[in-house]
């Protein structure tokens, strides 16, 4: 645009409002730097309250040490601060806010008003500002701290206004900062609300406290503590390897006690639990690190989200060998003197005599290995055995494949106890996992299926009890972005309340499944960031699949497995399930001949 209009300095309500748009984007913003203030100011207590989704009110009251009267027209201004004097300051601060921004972005952009009182004084103070200009000052009754009311954020920007979300996702992005915020600080008690209901509540105590009243007792449990006191300091609780997520976003960096984003800190935390769970799955729970505030740089974003730290190297070693010594003294792992040295694989010193041990299958999604003896070398698995690394028959894409293929017929012959078949193959023994196999052909025909028909919704089956699951404001959000996909695949999803959901119908082949497992597990799926509409297609139907399939310890009379067999071998695709998890070992005939000592033919 070419205008001749003359320059001229904006009025300072209007550079105000611009400069707002920094620190203040969406109302989560607004709960975040309230929250903080209060923290700084010493709270015990904060309340908070979220009304359509912060839009129409945010309110954060708390017990802190409130505001003199005759500073608070100051405490609104821009760049007016109580918590740093000069520049210098800066490199170790040890409050949270320090850029004296946040009040003035505000009340550019909302209706505020501020009442508060300090211990010393007799009554409260208050005053009332609107899109930046002062409408109010005067005297009121209040118990000493501090309320923060924003009424109506944004009206007055529609800009703005046009880039936020839902109301519920608005609501949820809040809430989800005022739980990481008492994460944070688990000895402050916090409640929060959003339209009356309250969503988070945490005692004040110590950081197991805040943990549970923020993910849930079930998922505290699963929870190992951190502790490597330190000049880098790392304490905090991640999950154990056997309880793992498809998402990274279970997992909260706190660093000198602010949450932030840091890719190498995060990965530092993944690269820890390499080799204890799947790959492309990730722990969650809580990290927290303590460094000397002039070894770190709070100021390299306005809503400070993200931190810069002089050693940035040491810091990840720290955190590494901090999260991988909590996961190492879990009692699932690293007893009975095995160590695991990579995914799967394990150095048994001590194994029995007989040729085939080590066969192990960690939680239902491990992997299969079966390693050699003495010389240890790992027989080979598949139709064409050469002492080859130890692989089960699916987890080499094409060679499994080609080794199910080559195979003559299966003819099954009965199922262990514990819940595997066994069949024959011509010289050949095979072993086939009945719930991955079925997995598998479910996952395949559903695949299948949801492309042939396009946009046309997929085959569903109403329920007669609809299931309602509760799922965090979160979740239930992103059900309502996701309703066309939910529908295309034959699912009927809808937001319930705040933060529940309802489902009404579920995709045919999941029929025999228990809904509301399906529905919750599939909610806990939702989180993981935007893929394309094929990777969301896979993860659903891999879902789906592992929810219908029969379960590992189901009996099965002999048709039955017989024909998940048939069915198998007409499945493209590989023997692994959508997992990756192997659903056949094929024990070959020179493998059996070489476990039992028999001179090959
Ligand atoms: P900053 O937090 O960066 O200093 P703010 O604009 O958030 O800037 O707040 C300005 C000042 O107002 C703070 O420095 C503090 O002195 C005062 N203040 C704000 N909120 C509170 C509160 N809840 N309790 C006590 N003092 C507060
Ligand atoms: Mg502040």
């Amino acid at each position: 645009m070419i205008t001749s209009a003359p320059i001229h300095r904006l009025p300072q309500v209007v550079a105000d409002a611009i400069a707002a748009g920094e620190v203040i984007e969406r109302p989560a913003s607004v709960v975040k730097e309230l929250v903080e203030n209060a923290l700084d100011a010493g709270a015990t207590r904060i309340d908070i309250s979220i009304e359509g989704g912060g839009l129409v009110r945010i309110a954060v009251v708390d017990d802190g040490s409130g505001i003199a009267a005759a500073d608070l027209e100051l405490a609104v201004e821009r760049h007016a601060t109580s918590k740093i004097a000069e520049a210098s300051d800066i490199a170790r601060v040890g409050s949270l806010g320090f850029r004296g921004e946040a009040l003035a972005s505000i009340a550019a952009v909302s209706d505020l008003r501020l009442t508060t009182r300090t211990a010393a004084s007799a009554g409260a103070a208050t005053l009332r500002i609107r899109d930046g200009v002062l409408l109010e000052r005067g005297v009121a009754a209040s118990a000493a701290g501090t309320q923060v009311e924003v009424h109506e954020l944004f009206a007055s920007a529609p800009a703005r206004l046009r880039f936020l979300k839902s109301v519920a996702t608005e609501a949820a992005a809040a809430v989800r900062v005022a739980a990481d915020l008492a994460v944070s600080h688990p000895e402050v008690s916090f409640t929060c609300r959003t339209d009356g209901r309250v969503v988070v509540r945490t005692p004040g105590g110590s950081l197991r406290d805040a943990i549970r009243a923020t993910i849930g007792t079930r998922a505290e449990r699963e929870l190992l503590a951190v502790d490597a006191p330190g000049a880098i300091a790392v304490s905090g609780a991640i999950s154990s390897p056997h309880a793992h997520r498809a998402s990274r976003s279970g997992l909260i960096l706190i660093v000198n006690r602010r949450r932030v984003h840091n890719r190498a800190l995060l990965a530092a935390i993944d690269e820890s639990y390499r080799g204890l769970i799947p790959g492309g799955r990730h722990g969650f729970g809580v990290v927290c690190v303590d460094v000397a505030p002039e070894t770190l740089d709070v100021n390299v974003h306005p809503a400070k989200r993200e931190v810069r730290f002089s050693d940035e190297r040491a810091v990840f070693t720290a955190v590494q060998r901090a999260c991988w010594a909590a996961l190492r003294a879990a009692p699932a792992l690293g007893a009975g003197g095995e160590i695991p040295n990579a995914f799967g694989r394990r150095l048994a010193p001590d194994a029995p005599a007989l040729g085939l041990h080590g066969l192990e299958f960690r939680d239902g999604e491990g992997v299969v290995e079966i390693v050699g003896r003495s010389e240890a070398q790992p027989y080979g698995f598949g139709t064409h055995d050469r002492g080859a690394p130890a692989v089960p028959a699916g987890s080499a894409t094409e060679d499994g494949d080609d080794a199910l293929a080559r195979l003559p017929a299966m003819s099954a012959l009965g199922q262990a106890g514990s819940g595997f078949v066994v069949a024959t193959a011509g010289d050949s023994v095979v072993l086939v996992d009945p719930h991955a196999a079925h997995e598998k052909i479910l996952y395949a025909e559903l695949r299948e299926h949801w492309s042939r028909q396009g946009s046309q919704p997929a085959g569903s089956q109403m329920l007669l009890m609809p299931v309602v699951v509760e799922c965090g404001a979160d979740a239930a959000a992103r059900v309502a972005d996701e309703h066309d996909f939910f529908s295309r695949c034959g699912f009927s999803i809808e937001q319930f309340g705040p933060s529940t959901v309802r489902c009404t119908a579920i995709p045919v082949t999941a029929a025999g499944a228990d809904p509301d497992r399906l529905v919750a597990e599939l909610l806990e799926r939702l989180d993981r960031p935007g893929a394309g509409r094929d990777e969301r297609n896979h993860r659903l139907a891999a879902l789906v699949a592992c929810h219908s399939a029969v379960r590992f310890g189901d009996r099965l009379d002999i048709d039955a497995q017989q024909r998940i067999l048939d069915r198998l071998v007409a499945t493209p695709g590989g023997t692994t399930c959508p997992h990756g998890r192997p659903s056949v070992v094929i024990l070959s005939d020179p493998v059996l001949r070489r476990a039992f000592r028999r001179p090959a033919r």
